[in-house]
């Protein structure tokens, strides 16, 4: 499972099992967070939780 978050507020812009460019996930929202209006120029933060579950 892979996630995107807005580098701002959080925000999960994308959420599934495959791993996104950043870019696809810009052109999912237009560029702008939905939630803060915030410009994604700046990288949103990329976690993949697959790894994450598998150490707990
Ligand atoms: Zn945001």
């Amino acid at each position: 499972m892979f996630v995107v978050k807005c580098d701002s507020c959080g925000f999960v812009l994308y959420r599934g099992p495959d791993p996104k460019t950043v870019e696809a996930v810009l052109k999912m929202w237009g560029g702008v967070c939905p939630k803060c209006l915030s410009p994604l120029e700046r990288r949103p933060i990329k976690i993949g939780i697959g790894l994450v579950k598998k150490v707990s």
